[in-house]
């Protein structure tokens, strides 16, 4: 059977190539799951198997959004610890989140998932390190979501085994074993992880920071990783007090920490990289190590301004993450390309320091870097995935602004008219169509309130 097409023309593109290719009005033709063409003016004629013809007229079509970093299960836990720095709000956080069950993850990884996808987000991580005892196939449920929704997800299976008596922060009977967490994710790799150009799931080896996990943890994470071909991710230098920590602790600065446990590669990436001199971010450099940007729960939780300039500068491959609902109630990736700007020209003769289409770059092409999927999304290209959206600009809140792109950063979060994963549809009309999103909003509210019973807080 010919392949089905879908054609999208008469609108903006912005394909967020190697050349930052623009065209004013412009088309872009799908056949199957890939990007057929794309171009200035009128899709080709004489397509066979058009099924589908997009009038894009007053829209702006742009890849995917791509999130680097997140924890689903943070869904249930919205609007807590509001006023608190990362270290209290973990401790105020780790006793409700110890009671997390499969179901409860389920209903979390729906949440987020259709929040982001709603968004434009058509990649998105999930770094979930909370294995309580006895919780359920955690991994599981949220591969399920994310295959439900038909959003593609590289789930960083995360790991802590530095409970309470060890001196972490974390209760006992919500950290893992050693081995227990290396044999866990090993199975999570088997299971789930696909290798292919066009993979739905992917996952990585993520135990959870330095200072949560032991040293032989991160060690044995590094070679499980390396041995089954996937990535590696945690979180790094994102306050000053996990600077103070791992010089106590290991006489050494996390970077430093990072390079001595072989965790510095092309193969890894890492949340925040806020608190980076001159000789980190030449490590990271050096190494290829990418780095997830997320300003918003940088801010929530006054951990400070990640140098993203500078990283760039450097040749640090970097992309944007929601991070946990936990310290970004929004959950939305749109919003984090604006913030992103913001935040970065924040001080003074700083308004070069990102523009506006190097914030759609880190949302977009610098995201499927970081995760290791530049060659398959990330920009629109002939070949590559039809992971793409397609940008209402032409309503009240953007009909006004000249730049299709600065309308998209810059202005109030753009409504979705479409977006395609893998060339299926997922939004239509800003409402998601793989799934009843009134449901998952019920079923969210319910398990966060058998969450709040289960932990004492109601
Ligand atoms: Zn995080």
């Amino acid at each position: 059977m010919a392949e089905s097409r879908i054609v999208i023309e008469n609108c903006a593109v912005a394909t967020v190539d190697a050349h930052d290719t623009e065209h004013p009005h412009g088309h872009v033709v799908v056949a199957g799951r890939v990007i057929e063409s794309v171009g200035a003016g009128p899709a080709p004629t004489g397509l066979a198997g058009v099924v589908r013809r997009i009038d894009g007229t007053g829209h702006l079509v742009t890849p995917g959004l791509v999130n680097t970093h997140h924890h689903f299960y943070q869904w249930l836990t919205r609007g807590l610890a509001t006023d608190h720095h990362l270290f209290d709000w973990l401790v105020a956080l780790y006793p409700t989140w110890a009671r997390i069950d499969e179901p409860m993850v389920r209903a979390a990884a729906e949440g987020s998932l259709a929040m982001m996808a709603r968004g434009g987000v058509t990649t998105a991580a999930d770094h979930h390190y909370i294995h309580p005892r006895g919780s359920g196939d955690l991994t599981g449920a949220i591969v399920g979501a994310a295959r439900d929704l038909g959003v593609r997800l590289t789930l960083a299976r995360g790991s802590m085994d530095r409970g309470e008596s060890d001196g972490g922060l974390p209760p006992d009977f919500a950290v893992e074993t050693l081995d227990a967490a290396l044999t866990a994710t090993e199975e999570a790799v088997r299971r789930h992880h696909d290798p292919s150009f066009a993979a739905m799931t992917q996952i990585a080896v993520a135990p959870c920071s330095p200072f949560s996990v032991s040293t032989e943890l991160m060690r044995e994470s590094a070679a499980l990783a390396r041995r089954t071909g996937v990535r590696l991710h945690t979180h790094g230098s994102e306050t000053v007090e996990e600077e103070r920590y791992c010089r106590e602790l290991f006489g050494m600065g996390p970077t430093d920490y990072f390079a001595a446990t072989d965790w510095l590669g092309p193969d890894v990436w890492m949340a925040h990289c806020i608190h980076m001199g001159e000789a980190d971010i030449a490590a990271f450099a050096r190494t290829g190590t990418g780095v997830a940007h997320c300003p918003s729960s940088n801010a929530r939780i006054a951990a400070g301004i990640a140098p993203v300039t500078e990283l760039l500068a450097a040749g640090v491959p970097v992309g944007l993450g929601v991070d946990g609902t936990a310290s970004n109630e929004a959950g939305e990736l749109r919003t984090e390309l604006r913030n992103a700007l913001l935040v970065n020209r924040l001080g003074p003769h700083r308004e070069a320091a990102l523009t506006v289409r190097r914030a759609l770059r880190l949302g977009t092409r610098g995201g499927a870097r970081v995760l290791g999927r530049a060659d398959a999304i990330g920009s629109l290209e002939p070949g590559k995935l039809a992971d793409l959206v397609l940008w209402r600009l032409d309503t009240l809140a953007h009909a006004s602004i000249a730049d299709p792109v600065a309308a998209l950063v810059l202005g109030a979060p753009a409504p979705v008219t479409l977006s395609l994963v893998d060339g299926r549809p997922v939004v239509e009309d800003g409402r998601l169509v793989t799934v009843d999103e009134d449901a998952i909003a019920r079923t969210t509210r319910a398990e966060a309130r058998r969450l709040a019973a289960l932990a004492g807080r109601d």
